[in-house]
């Protein structure tokens, strides 16, 4: 049978994979092989400042210790740049992308608060001072709500205008911003299923607005509950989360299958990383993380 189903994990090459990346790579994979899919592994290595020289190889090889190998190669978006400067020059053309010269202060001490911070005001909305000089590229919202419908968690809407404001495409300092490139290379890549952790859901409706105004489909999504510490916060980086243990890759697959609800039986401890993806790909049942948001790891 030929499948129709396209589904990836793009992580960002910051550190080490942690156990909370290592949850979203296999309910992503888990996802995508139930259903025949093709899984794909994308390379978020956009953001120069923040990669660790390194990483990229590392996580690819701690996938790999885990079974979990891109059926495709792999894609890195360090050198996807002409693509998106093509995309923000179609927002470009449009006139729904516009420059602005606001630096973070003047935009926090002007703003609204909305869900993800300051809500951009418009100052250049309508063009920028003579005097003042460029630095990023915004993209225009409007008053309109947008919404999807989650495979996991509902409903779910936003007004971006209101609740965002009008969102940075490309950064003053030069890099394209990760909605931007996510959306472009998500329908490059023809994905047809995102499987991500709830972290960014509030993300969503962003990129479900500039595929509709690139003209590009847009995918199904799923958003797995996020593993977070006693404290609630995610794990991650920022919060001293530590890398995954490959030196029981079982052990560790089958934390991230009792994470993700799947009930693995006590024998798989007694196979291989392959026997218990296999069982893992035959028995998954994403439902039952249904409303899940986080869960504690
Ligand atoms: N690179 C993003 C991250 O690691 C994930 C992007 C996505 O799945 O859309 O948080």
């Amino acid at each position: 049978m030929l499948s129709t189903y396209r589904g990836r994990f793009a992580p960002s090459p910051t550190g080490p994979l942690h156990f909370g990346s290592l949850v979203a790579a296999v309910g992503s994979y888990l996802e995508s092989k139930s259903k025949s899919g093709n899984w794909l592994v994308r390379m978020e290595d956009l953001d120069t400042p923040r990669c660790i020289p390194g990483a990229a190889d590392d996580i690819l090889h701690t996938l790999d210790i885990f079974g979990l190998r891109s059926d495709e190669p792999v894609m890195y978006q360090s050198q996807r740049t002409p693509a998106y400067a093509a995309a923000l020059r179609q927002l470009q053309n449009s006139g729904v992308a516009y420059p602005c010269c606001c630096t973070r202060r003047e935009i926090s001490d002007s703003a609204l608060h909305g869900i993800e911070g300051p809500v951009y005001p418009g100052t250049c909305r309508t063009g920028i001072p003579t005097e003042r000089e460029a630095r990023s590229w915004r993209v225009r919202t409007d008053g309109q709500v947008t919404e999807f419908v989650d495979a996991l968690q509902g409903v779910i809407s936003q007004q971006l205008e209101t609740e965002i404001g009008d969102f940075v495409v490309k950064r003053a300092d030069g890099l394209f911003a990760y909605q931007l490139a996510v959306v472009v290379d998500d329908a490059a890549q023809d994905i047809t299923h995102i499987v991500r952790g709830a972290d960014l859901l509030n993300s969503t409706p962003r990129q479900i607005h500039l595929q509709r105004l690139l003209g590009l489909t847009a995918p199904a999504y799923m958003h797995l509950p996020v593993a977070v510490n006693e404290a609630g916060e995610k794990l991650s980086k920022q919060t001293l989360a530590s890398p995954v243990d490959v030196s029981q890759p079982v052990t560790t697959l089958i934390r991230v299958l009792d994470f993700l609800r799947q009930e693995p039986p006590k024998t798989l401890a007694n196979g291989n990383v392959g026997t218990v993806l296999d069982w893992a790909i035959k028995n998954w049942d994403a439902t039952k993380l249904q409303g899940v948001k986080s869960i504690h790891a």
